[in-house]
């Protein structure tokens, strides 16, 4: 059986990223891994959805790493940490970053975690996909696993996506005018057999999940 060894792994371009290179250069040659997955601002270095500028000496580092990898016949890929964002955690979006934000069942609305049928969020993420691929041309572009509409703010509860682009598809799949939050919460969450509305909520969900993934390529 053949398998593929891949490194998640992160190098910050302002903690002697040389001296990292390195090492890691030498631990994949001993460790016979075939690709590296750089992550960008990982875990507590995230200050938000980032913006092009902020990738800049990012970008510049995987560079390097990219190149120093191909001499030991390591490839390169690159995951850019956050796309729908998983919990602000303190973080707020930043100036132009006019995103629509997921709605969980509760109705408490994400501080951050933007709606992924937000158009302007899309747009966003497509030009910092394209960005990335040009400027490093790594062999992937991983998406994390905030790629998804529960687990982000605790208020939310198990999640969303209950905001106004939601519901307002929502209610033309079901051919009403309008529907409301607790109106869909009554009909997917009663007990028995399942409501007639629950199959059109996954199958919403499904469209919520695969459309803007279908943009990024
Ligand atoms: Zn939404």
């Amino acid at each position: 059986m053949s398998y593929r060894h891949i490194l998640r792994y992160l190098i910050c371009p302002t903690h002697h990223p040389e001296d990292r290179v390195e090492e890691l250069a030498k631990f994949c040659q001993a460790a016979r891994v075939d690709e590296v997955m750089i992550l960008f601002f990982a875990e507590e270095l995230t200050n938000g959805h980032p913006t092009i500028e902020e990738m800049k000496p990012w970008v510049e580092l995987m560079k390097k790493i990219k190149s120093r990898l191909a001499q030991v016949g390591v490839d390169l890929s690159v995951n850019p940490w956050t796309t729908t964002f998983h919990v602000a955690r303190g973080r707020r979006l930043k100036p132009g970053q006019d995103f629509t934000l997921m709605v969980g069942e509760t109705g408490a609305v994400a501080r951050i975690s933007a709606c992924p049928l937000c158009e302007n969020w899309r747009k966003y993420l497509c030009e910092l996909f394209a960005h990335v691929a040009a400027e490093v041309k790594p062999v992937a572009i991983w998406v994390e696993d905030d790629w998804r509409l529960h687990n982000h703010e605790p208020e939310m509860k198990f999640g969303g996506c209950f905001c106004d682009l939601h519901l307002k598809r929502f209610a033309g799949m079901v051919k009403r005018q309008s529907v409301t939050r607790q109106e869909v919460l009554d009909a997917i969450l009663a007990p028995g057999r399942p409501h007639p509305w629950r199959a059109q909520w996954l199958e919403l969900w499904r469209q919520t999940m695969i459309e803007p993934a279908l943009e990024l390529r």
